[in-house]
């Protein structure tokens, strides 16, 4: 191997870090096992192999984020982002910025997914037109089976569909089915309200109308296999909904079918919730719903994705009283709340029903999971962690991250054997509830 080569691959390896001998035979456990994958945003094969992918179509999802946040300006974004730019150009543009961002979470998740999945160790304008040729070549029916199944060995992963606004079935070799009901607590104006009518053909003028809408999705959810709730409002607003009484919701709801009050545009809608007092009502509607229905429910927590958003808003603590609301409902909050881990630790210690997930941490920070999955394994019991969830829209960089993640649980819990925390025997145990079992009953349990 020449230097050169010799450097580029040290780079990569690099963001993988050399394993001790009891860390590799860990890893090698974990990478011959199934995992369960607790979130992504996967596109339906047919979806996926219908579009033009290039390589800035995967860096788009997330290492284009970081790329931005090193400086790229919107227009050069516009310009990279248009496959009818030259690739010389579009590179061009990239570069300088990619160079500097590459080294986070999610530039090593598009390295390795590159390396892996194309086989290219190295990527630059030299061979960025040979990389894209490989991803059109492997750009169709298959492209699923290679990469989720028999390269990144996902038994199956939980799909937040939000493609699809009426629910749909998704294959269940791949996949089982999450669902959003956000737009019916927060319509937002008249216009989110006739879209719900649309989407469920139920008349809605007043506030029992949007409760009988949003059961109607939630029936139609069921019948698709929904095994899950999902919620993102952590996007749009602070996440506590307190309770408020159904004359309090309505009132609410008067005015926005009304457009008596407007929200406000921008970054000031995060806090100035003007029908705040009907989404807390109907977020507590939901919840209800879920507990009949014997359901978890999957809320995000903590960074948001893209660039921008208001933080505090996201802090898992907020939730609280849910917690004591719906003792039943067991809830699934994600992204260890990051960077509020240390208190969804403490949520996860003291709440039976509260159980944290390391979907999307892995590539937000790789030292970051590590060190939190220390902090876990000693604070939280460990039928309650779930170490993997994908997180994305392509497959190449769910197999990047579950690679990441199979390697960050195989490299805690070799340290926690050293430690004398377990037993070797104690740590493929624990690594099997975490990557496997602990998500698989939780989603195939009701
Ligand atoms: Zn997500």
């Amino acid at each position: 191997m020449d230097r050169r080569s010799f450097l580029s691959r040290s780079a990569l390896a690099g963001a993988l870090p050399a394993a001790s001998p009891r860390e590799q035979s860990l890893v090698e456990a974990f990478d011959a096992m199934e995992i369960v994958d607790s979130h992504e945003h996967l596109l339906p094969e047919e979806a996926r192999v219908a579009q033009h992918t290039d390589f800035f179509t995967l860096a788009g999802h997330y290492a284009m984020n970081d790329v931005t946040s090193a400086g790229l300006p919107a227009e050069s974004l516009a310009r990279i982002n248009s496959p009818e730019t030259p690739l010389a150009e579009r590179w061009r543009l990239f570069e300088p910025y990619w160079n500097h961002a590459r080294f986070t979470g999610y530039g090593q998740a598009l390295r390795t997914a590159i390396q892996d999945i194309y086989d290219f160790p190295v990527i630059s304008g030299q061979t960025l037109p040979a990389i894209n040729a490989a991803i059109q070549a492997r750009n169709k029916p298959g492209l699923y089976r290679y990469v989720m199944k028999e390269r990144a060995k996902i038994r199956f992963a939980v799909v937040d569909d939000n493609y699809n606004a009426a629910p749909a079935k998704l294959d269940p070799e791949f996949f089982r089915v999450a669902r959003k009901f956000d737009r019916f607590i927060a319509p937002g104006g008249a216009s989110g309200v006739r879209a719900a009518e649309k989407l469920t053909d139920v008349s809605i003028v007043s506030l029992s109308g949007l409760k009988q809408a949003a059961e109607k999705s939630f029936q139609q959810s069921l019948e698709v296999g929904m095994v899950a709730v999902k919620s993102t409002l952590a996007y749009s607003r602070e996440l506590r909904y307190h309770e408020v009484s159904e004359a309090d919701a309505s009132r609410d709801f008067d005015a926005l079918l009304r457009g008596e009050r407007k929200a406000p545009a921008g970054f000031r809608a995060f806090t100035d919730r003007p029908f705040r007092q009907l989404e807390d009502h109907m977020f507590h509607h939901v919840m209800k719903l879920a507990e009949a229905h014997g359901l978890p429910v999957q809320i995000h927590t903590g960074l948001t994705a893209g660039n921008g958003g208001w933080l505090t808003n996201s802090n898992p603590t907020h939730l609280t009283n849910l917690f004591y609301l719906f003792p039943k409902v067991r809830f699934d909050l994600f992204h260890i709340g990051y960077p509020y881990q240390g208190e969804l630790s403490v949520l996860g210690k003291l709440f039976p029903n509260v159980f944290v997930d390391f979907c999307w941490v892995h590539v937000i920070s790789p030292a970051v999971a590590c060190r939190t999955l220390h902090d876990y394994l000693e604070t939280i019991p460990v039928n309650k962690i779930f170490a993997f969830g994908g997180d994305y829209r392509f497959p190449e960089l769910t197999y990047a991250h579950a690679k990441m993640a199979r390697r960050n649980v195989a490299r805690v819990l070799a340290e926690k054997v050293q430690e004398g925390f377990c037993t070797e025997k104690e740590a493929l145990e624990i690594g099997a509830l975490l990557l496997r079992d602990n998500a698989g009953r939780f989603f195939e349990a009701r």
